[in-house]
Order: C-alpha cells, then sequence, then structure tokens
C-alpha cells in the first residue's frame, strides 16, 4: 500500500480508500440485504491489508451502510482509520436538520465524532440552498464541538460551480468524480489544478467509471495487450489517477474478497507520478476507444431515481452501452424485452424532465431514452 501526506491535515493516508456504497450482500426474507458478517470481514480484511480511509454515506445501502460500518470498526478498527460520512443535503430543510442528522450518523456508527464530514453531493444548486441554511455555520460548529474533525464536501458538476465552492470556505478535502474519461468534465482537470493552488487535499470517487473501465471491449483490450507492460484495465484506471499528487486517496466500492485482494496488490503501486510518458500515451489512446463506443456518459450513480414511471434509467443505459461497446446492437432488442417484461423499459419515459435535473452528469436523459427504446424496438 502507497501513503501519501493529507494535505496539511498532519497525517498520511492510504491511496486505496473503502467505499461502503456496495458492500456485499445477500438474500434476507425475499430482499437483498448486507451480509453483515462478511462486510464486517472485508472492511477489516481491507485495514489489516493496508487501508487507512473508510468511507461510508447516509443513503447508502438504504441507510444500513452506516451501522455496519460502525460495526466493522469496534475492536480497535476505528482508530487506524480516518473515517469519512457524509450529511445528506437533499433531507435538510432547516439548520437544525443538519445537526439532528449529524448526531443521527454519529449513533448509527457507534463513535463520538467522525474525520471527515461532507456536504453530500454538492452541485450549484444545492450548495446556494445549503449555503443559505447555515451549513457552514454548522459545520465551524461541529468542528468546535468535537463531532466532526475535516469539513469537506463532495460534487457533482461542472468547473464553474466546483470554483465557487471551493473557493468560498476553509474545506479540508473535496471529493470528486474523476477517472481518465473525465478529464473535461465535472471539476476535471481544471478543478485538480484549483484545489492544488488553494491546498485542498482532493478524493477521488468514480475512478472506474461506475465500473466501465474494468469491462473493456475487446479493440480496447487489444489496445492495452499490444503495449509492452500487462496491467489489468482496472489497474491502468487506478494508475491513471494515482498519479495525480493532488489526489489523497481513490475510493473503490469493494464487494468481494477477490476484488479487495486485487486492489490492494494494484496499490502497492499506485503512487504520484507513476505513469510514464509512454503510460500516458496509452491512456490517452484508451480514452479515444471508449470514446467512440460508449455513447450515453452514464456513470450509474441513480440520483435521477425513482422515475415516477418507474424507468430503470441507468439500467437502461449501461445496457445499451454495453451492447454498443461490444459491437452487439443488433441483439439489443432481445435484452430491452427484459425491461419491458419488468415494466421498467425506457418507453414508459413521458419527459416530464424530473430525472434531467437530477443527473450530475448534465445527461439528455429523455432524448437517449428515445434512443434506446428505438434501438430495443428496432425490427418490431
Ligand atoms: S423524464 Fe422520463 S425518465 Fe425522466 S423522470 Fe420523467 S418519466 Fe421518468
Ligand atoms: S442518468 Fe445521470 S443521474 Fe441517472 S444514473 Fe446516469 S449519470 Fe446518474
Amino acid at each position: 500500500m502507497q501513503y501519501v501526506p493529507f494535505g496539511k491535515s498532519g497525517f498520511q493516508i492510504s491511496r486505496l480508500g473503502f467505499g461502503c456504497m456496495r458492500l456485499p450482500t445477500a438474500e434476507q426474507d425475499g430482499k437483498q440485504a448486507i451480509d453483515v458478517p462478511r462486510a464486517v470481514a472485508l472492511i477489516r480484511a481491507g485495514i489489516d491489508g493496508g487501508i487507512s480511509y473508510v468511507d461510508t454515506a447516509y443513503p447508502y445501502h438504504g441507510g444500513q451502510s452506516e451501522p455496519v460500518v460502525g460495526e466493522a470498526l469496534k475492536n480497535g478498527y476505528r482508530e487506524r482509520v480516518k473515517l469519512a460520512t457524509k450529511l445528506p443535503c437533499w433531507a435538510v430543510k432547516t439548520r437544525a436538520d443538519m445537526d439532528r442528522l449529524l448526531d443521527e450518523q454519529l449513533s448509527k456508527l457507534q463513535v463520538p465524532y467522525v474525520d471527515f464530514y461532507l456536504l453530500h453531493a454538492l452541485n450549484r444548486d444545492r450548495w446556494e440552498q445549503m449555503k443559505s441554511m447555515g451549513a457552514l455555520e454548522f459545520l465551524d460548529s461541529a468542528v468546535k464541538d468535537g463531532r466532526i474533525r475535516y469539513p469537506s464536501f463532495s460534487f457533482h458538476d461542472g468547473f464553474d460551480a466546483f470554483a465557487e465552492i471551493i473557493t468560498a470556505y476553509d474545506w479540508r478535502m473535496a471529493q470528486i468524480q474523476y477517472n481518465y474519461l473525465d478529464i473535461a468534465n465535472q471539476a476535471g482537470d481544471r478543478g485538480i489544478a484549483l484545489a492544488k493552488e488553494r491546498g485542498v487535499p482532493l478524493v477521488v470517487m468514480e475512478p472506474l467509471r461506475g465500473g466501465a473501465l474494468a469491462r473493456p471491449s475487446a479493440d480496447i483490450q487489444a489496445i492495452m495487450d499490444a503495449y509492452p507492460e500487462k496491467r489489468s484495465p482496472a489497474d491502468w484506471a487506478f494508475r491513471f489517477v494515482g498519479n495525480e499528487p493532488q489526489v489523497a486517496t481513490i475510493l473503490s466500492g469493494m464487494s468481494d474478497e477477490a476484488q479487495l485482494a486485487d486492489n490492494l496488490r494494484i496499490f502497492d503501486g499506485v503512487k504520484p507520478g507513476c505513469l510514464s510518458d509512454s503510460d500516458k500515451a496509452l491512456i490517452a489512446e484508451l480514452r479515444e476507444g471508449y470514446r467512440r463506443r460508449m455513447p450515453i456518459g452514464c456513470t450509474g450513480c441513480e440520483y435521477c431515481l425513482p422515475c415516477p414511471k418507474g424507468v430503470a434509467i441507468p439500467a437502461n443505459f449501461r445496457a445499451y452501452n454495453e451492447f454498443n461497446m461490444f459491437d452487439n446492437l443488433s441483439n439489443f432488442p432481445s435484452r430491452y424485452q427484459e425491461f419491458v417484461n419488468a415494466q421498467n423499459d425506457a418507453g414508459r419515459c413521458v419527459r416530464c424532465g424530473a430525472c434531467e435535473r437530477q443527473c450530475p452528469q448534465h445527461l439528455p436523459i429523455r432524448d437517449w431514452l428515445e434512443t434506446v427504446h428505438k434501438a430495443g424496438t428496432a425490427g418490431k
């Protein structure tokens, strides 16, 4: 495991962070729920393997991630990590809600304080609302009374909104989406440069862009295979992000033991400046390959859900992208029929636009759903 100083905070942090949004699940009473003993063992194995940053949030696993993280951090594990959780800004209607939610989260986590407390998923509108409700004064007071150590935010919007937020307060960390397809999206390269200028360390989410970068099509895999140095697709994607010195920790939502073992092995080498010039040229080539093949830039974050008509928006997009990536669009209608049978197909969209207002990627969701529906019903 590689470690780097966490900005000016005076401690080192592991470059791999354990994201607790995709913990292992098992069927319980006919529903999928976190497999608690396995999840606890997995988080602890990650910490034993050198991970020193654990990330959770109020809504993960329908509210069950925080209590499970709390269990995992018993028996001395809490002292070995920096713990991050997030204020669900969308649930905040008054200043008092902020204190109430933080207290609820500390109680679910069974800890007296968290290290990093993030305003969750800020975009321009949400930032304005949170500011007007007193979020910055709340963060100051929570630091003062010892419930949080480092006020932070996670972010989904464009560079201009990022610049406005990061310059408005003495943030101790910002969590951004970054990967080799998103250098000009979201905060992007310009956001990283600005964070460096402001001395704000970054935590990166979506390093594999919803897993897509770990599952390349044959032609993209062929680009990697032709390169003299052999690494897995996930390895290249993590190295791309970890090459950047302003990035302290890279989150991976790990769901099983094999994935953890693989990540621990990869992160032995994910140092700042780990890419050579020819590695960077390889990644530029991969970027172009993906851009040609993934028409819809959906990360699967699910902020657009629920749709009032029941459209499974990210699932429809994922399927369409995958059939495109694998040059298999002529077989897409049979997959699409499964969505029709489950009554969550793109064709149910009535173009109300509610989903587009929530999409951090600003995707024209309605138009894409129409495209998906046409491809799914081709020949009918
Ligand atoms: S625009 Fe379509 S997909 Fe989006 S919320 Fe409305 S009905 Fe659902
Ligand atoms: S359409 Fe937008 S909000 Fe919905 S899952 Fe994709 S990226 Fe997220």
